[in-house]
């Protein structure tokens, strides 16, 4: 299966795609997660990326595109995958329907998280992820037992630097004007299925992997 998810920063996709890729046995590619990799090895990419990722801004198309182009040649993907935060514009969408295309293959389905911004600002103020094996822990809603603790590897905890308040305002504006049309390029094609995203973490994987049945194993 080829699955995209898509939804605004705080949704939960980097929580649900934990357990979809592991639910359908395919390698999820968080391009967050990719450019927070180079950024911590000092990459020239992680050099440019971090300027636009500090503000809260989409790194542009040519160095996001070339990046998921190269992941995209790995031979594990090449029969399934779940995308997590790319395609961001319809611009990244058609270049990855093309680059599918070539190799004969399509996007099979778009799960959207649905959550309203208030929900947003307060799962990404309690954010906190682990440096160690990256596992995404919420102070209040999903709480480690110590703060600055990982209960699974016991690395350390650390909150992102683009998840200050008014750093997510702008995310979110950011979201409606640049990623928000893909729901439009997505629905128009008849791939798109929107999920409930509030509520408890198990209760939305449960709406997730429902509306994903008939497309996995
Ligand atoms: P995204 O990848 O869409 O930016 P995350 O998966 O990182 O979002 O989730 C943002 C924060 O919200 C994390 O701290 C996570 O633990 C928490 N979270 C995720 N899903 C839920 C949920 N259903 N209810 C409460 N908190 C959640
Ligand atoms: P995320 O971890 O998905 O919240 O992404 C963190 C940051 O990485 C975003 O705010 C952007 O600056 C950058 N980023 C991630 N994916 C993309 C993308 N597809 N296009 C442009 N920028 C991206």
């Amino acid at each position: 299966m080829r699955l995209v998810l898509v939804g605004p920063p705080g949704a939960g996709k980097g929580t649900q795609a934990q357990f979809l890729a592991a639910h359908f046995a395919i390698p999820k590619i968080a391009t967050g997660d990719l450019f927070r990799a180079h950024v911590s090895q000092e990459t020239d990419l992680g050099l440019e990326a971090r300027k636009y990722m500090d503000a809260g801004d989409l790194v542009p198309d040519e160095v996001t595109i070339g990046m998921v182009e190269d992941r995209l040649r790995d031979d594990d993907v090449t029969e399934g995958f779940l995308l997590d935060g790319f395609p961001r514009t319809v611009h990244q969408a058609e270049v990855l329907d093309g680059m599918l295309a070539e190799q004969g293959a399509a996007i099979d389905v778009v799960l959207e998280l649905v959550v309203d911004d208030e929900e947003v600002v307060r799962r990404l103020s309690g954010r906190r992820t682990c440096r160690r094996c990256g596992h995404v822990w919420h102070l209040d809603f999903d709480p480690p037992s110590s703060e600055g603790r990982c209960d699974r590897c016991d690395g350390e905890l650390f909150q992102r630097d683009d998840d200050s308040e008014d750093t997510v305002r702008h995310r979110l504006e950011v979201y409606a004007d640049q990623t928000s049309p893909l729901i439009g390029y997505y629905g128009d094609r008849g791939l798109l299925r929107g999920v409930d995203a509030a509520g408890p973490v198990e209760d939305v994987t449960e709406r997730a992997t429902n509306a994903l049945r008939r497309f996995g194993v």
